[in-house]
Formats: structure tokens, sequence, C-alpha cells
């Protein structure tokens, strides 16, 4: 079979975000196909996955805070070398996303190096419909603001994670 160190490319991307909106369970989610046990997951570092796109053989190391966010900041080292960086929120809570403005972007303004990285928004959990107070129309404001792709996911359902990943992993491709 084919050696899982055979890629054409390789890609670093970052999950932040406050603590709780599911950055462990998005990750656990798109590497593990599955989602049996969705208990709080703290202490992930990262995940490698490999994904096929287009003729391209990728390999994805997704970075998890590990729980590091609790004291809201991220050291400049987590940041760097990033080609993609995932802003991730949660629908049911609106200080999570305006966090993101707040606390995130500025932060990764400051610490992330790289140029070109593509930045995503993220609205997590939208199983949870009836709890919702978050509208998708602000997310997508939001994500013009930031200039950020935008997408809404459920790590529990898995709607819309695969497709997040890998519309990210598209638009790191097409960086020149
Ligand atoms: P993190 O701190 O951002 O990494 O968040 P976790 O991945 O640890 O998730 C925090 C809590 O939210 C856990 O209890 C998860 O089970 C739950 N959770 C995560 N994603 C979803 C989701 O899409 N839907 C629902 N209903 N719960 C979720």
């Amino acid at each position: 079979g084919q050696g899982q160190s055979n890629y054409d490319l390789s890609f670093k991307i970052l999950l932040v975000g406050d603590s709780a909106v599911g950055k462990s369970s998005l990750l656990v989610s798109f590497i593990s196909n599955v989602v049996d046990d969705l208990s709080p997951t703290i202490g992930v570092d990262f995940k490698i996955k490999f994904l096929t796109v287009g003729e391209k053989r990728l390999k994805l190391t997704i970075w998890d805070t590990a729980g590091q966010e609790r004291f809201r900041t991220l050291t400049s080292s987590y940041y760097r070398g990033a080609q993609g960086i995932i802003l991730v929120y949660d629908v049911t809570r609106r200080d999570t996303f305006t966090n993101l403005s707040d606390v995130w972007a500025k932060e990764l303004e400051l610490y992330s190096t790289h140029e070109d990285c593509i930045k995503m928004l993220v609205g997590n959990k939208v199983d949870r419909e009836s709890e919702r107070v978050v509208s998708r129309e602000e997310g997508i404001t939001l994500a013009k603001e930031l200039g950020c792709l935008f997408f809404e996911c459920s790590a529990k359902t898995r709607q819309n994670v695969e497709r997040c990943f890998e519309e990210l992993a598209l638009k790191i491709m097409e960086v020149p």
C-alpha cells in the first residue's frame, strides 16, 4: 500500500478560540471520521491527517491549543509557520463570538508571521439550533471584517467538518 510518508505538500493548521467552543472535538471529528464520545478533551497537541485534494496528497498537521487558551493567550511559537488558522466560536455562546474579534484576531495579527496565512471563521455546534444565539448572518459579517473564509459546522454530527478543512487546504494550495 501507499506509505503515510508519501505526500506532495505539508501544511500547518491551527485551531484558536475560547475554551469549550469545540476545537478539540472538531479535530477529533475530522481525524477519526467517527464521533463516539464527545467529552471535553484537554491536552491534545496536534494530529496529522493525510488528505488528497485534486491530484495532490497533503499532509495536514493540525494543532490544538491543549487548554492553553484558558489563559487567553498563546505563545508566539504556536503561531509560527502556520499556513492556515481556524478561528472557532460556539453559536450558542455569544461571548465566544465577540472574543474572536476582541481577543483572538488581535493576538493573531500580533503573532502570525506568515503573510499569506489563510484564515477561516467557524461557528460550531449548529446541531444545537434551538440554543443558537449567533446568527449565520452575523458570522458572515464578521468573516468579511476579519478577511476569513466562513463555515458553520457541528463536531458532533460532523456536518461540514470535512468540508471546512478541505476548503481551507484548497485555499492554502492556491497561495502562490
Ligand atoms: P475546546 O476546549 O475548544 O477544545 O472544546 P472541546 O472540544 O473540549 O468541547 C467542549 C464541549 O463542547 C465538550 O463537552 C464537547 O462534547 C462539546 N461539543 C464540542 N463540539 C460540539 C458540537 O458540535 N455540538 C455539541 N452539541 N457539542 C459539542
